[in-house]
């Protein structure tokens, strides 16, 4: 369960606020689609409560991307049903609303990704909202669930690729991307509010405005053509941080490098390569040239030599040989990647890789190759990051404690890649940039010295 902005004070006089327990799960596309939720909610007078017990309703946004998330989610409705009663559920496996109602038939309502109209509905029915005009006074930016110094901006939904191991797409449907001055002036609204750092997402961000074809849209007294470049341009000027997450490797990601090189985007670059055997890049419906990928990631460091790569892995993914887990442990001494992480395939139903005629890796190998997989990995990143020592970087608090502050580095996104522990003389605060003299390094982490 996420954190949860404190309640609204409650209404001074009349009928008590309505209040709604609201538990989000997944990724940070579901995040985004949370915060939009709460925003509406506090906009309407709803208070926002961290106990199921004593609400008016739950909200529960699911995860369906993998088994094991659906089982998170549904436990989560579980508890909601025993804590409270009154649950209404959404979000990727909201798609799947038999499985749901299966386990849980008196579930209020049951709506899939995105239909913010339909929780909206479900929540009025079970708890009608109080009519207060003092309410509309929300923050412009709306609410949100991440700190104050770095938020998501998520730009389209949906996927057209069709990754063997993937439902996305069945769930989220195909690419739609948001108009390009909705995106700006949403950034806009945020860095105005104080935003240090946007963190770009979508199910395939490089992909951005394609199914628009790429038009010239207005947006205040001039045109901004919507498409990734373009975008990642006009975010990267703003002021903020922007950040770059889910890239798929098209060809046309060469073009942002330079913008990194500038300054104008920070020099990282999420893309999941999830492999790098052709054999099973293949069965994964993936690009399959991955050594014509290490030139690509060369001429990217020859660009930008400060660029930051992170990227996911599936190990044992079905009719992986030990052949192929080699050359993707090669692949990985070749590329250098900073910041990595990795699963074991799972199985998820309606996925494509379902149907594959290949055997499946039993998964005392899949923990086997894993564990191999990240011992490899974290030599790899420990010897990276040892080469930074010394340096001095830019980093940007996160936490502030007793013991000294806790930021990130450019290369580092918030959640998932490494931390700068760091000591101060002189007082930071949360959402400071510092600049850091490095002055020591382990597997994941870099300490430092403001100075
Ligand atoms: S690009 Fe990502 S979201 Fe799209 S099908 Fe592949 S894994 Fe799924």
């Amino acid at each position: 369960m996420l954190p949860t902005p404190d309640p609204a004070p409650a209404r001074a006089a009349g009928r008590a606020a309505p209040r709604i327990s609201f538990v989000s799960l997944g990724c940070p596309k579901a995040l985004v689609d949370s915060e939009r939720i709460i925003t509406r909610l506090r906009a309407e007078g709803y208070e926002i409560t961290r106990k199921h017990d004593g609400a008016d309703a739950v909200v529960v946004n699911t995860c369906g991307f993998l088994d094991s998330a659906k089982a998170e989610s549904l436990a989560a409705i579980g508890d909601a049903m025993a804590e409270n009663g009154k649950v209404i559920v959404t979000g990727c496996m909201g798609a799947e609303p038999d499985a749901i109602r299966e386990r849980y038939p008196n579930v209020l309502a049951v709506s899939g990704p995105q239909a913010y109209e339909s929780v909206m509905a479900a929540v009025h029915e079970a708890a009608e909202p109080l009519h207060d005009p003092f309410l509309d006074l929300l923050p412009p930016q709306g609410i949100k669930l991440t700190p104050r110094h770095y938020s998501y901006l998520k730009i389209a939904e949906g996927c057209n690729n069709s990754c063997s191991f993937c439902i996305i797409p069945r769930l989220r449907g195909r690419l739609v991307s948001r108009p390009v001055s909705e995106v700006l002036r949403e950034a806009e609204k945020l860095v105005t509010a104080g935003v240090k750092e946007l963190l770009v997402v979508s199910q395939d961000t490089a992909a951005y405005g394609l199914d628009l074809g790429y038009p010239m849209q207005p947006h205040g007294d001039r045109e901004v053509r919507a498409k990734f470049i373009d975008l990642a341009r006009e975010l990267g000027s703003l002021g903020a941080w922007t950040r770059l997450h889910y890239i798929y490797p098209y060809p046309h990601v060469d073009d942002v490098v330079p913008l990194m090189a500038e300054g104008l985007v920070l020099p990282y670059l999420d893309i999941p390569f999830q492999h790098a055997a052709p054999n099973v890049l293949r069965a994964m419906k993936r690009p399959g040239k991955q050594d014509r990928t290490l030139d690509r990631i060369a001429a990217w460091r020859g660009v930008a030599p400060d660029l930051v790569l992170r990227s996911t892995f599936i190990v044992g993914f079905p009719g992986e040989t030990e052949e192929d887990f080699q050359i993707l442990l090669d692949w990985l001494t070749e590329a250098k990647l900073e910041r990595v992480g990795a699963f074991k395939y799972e199985p998820v139903a309606g996925a494509p890789a379902q149907a594959l005629d290949l055997p499946a890796v039993p998964r005392e190998l899949q923990q086997e190759r894993l564990d191999r997989f990240m011992a490899h990995q974290q030599a790899i990143s420990a010897r990276l990051l040892a080469k930074k020592v010394g340096r001095r970087m830019p980093v940007i608090v996160d936490a502030v404690g007793p013991g000294g502050a806790v930021g990130r580095s450019k290369g580092d996104a918030p959640e998932i890649d490494g931390k700068v522990h760091l000591q101060h003389r002189f007082p930071v605060r949360v959402g400071d940039i510092v600049t850091a003299r490095i002055t020591g390094a382990d597997a994941y982490d870099l300490h430092g010295t403001v100075v």
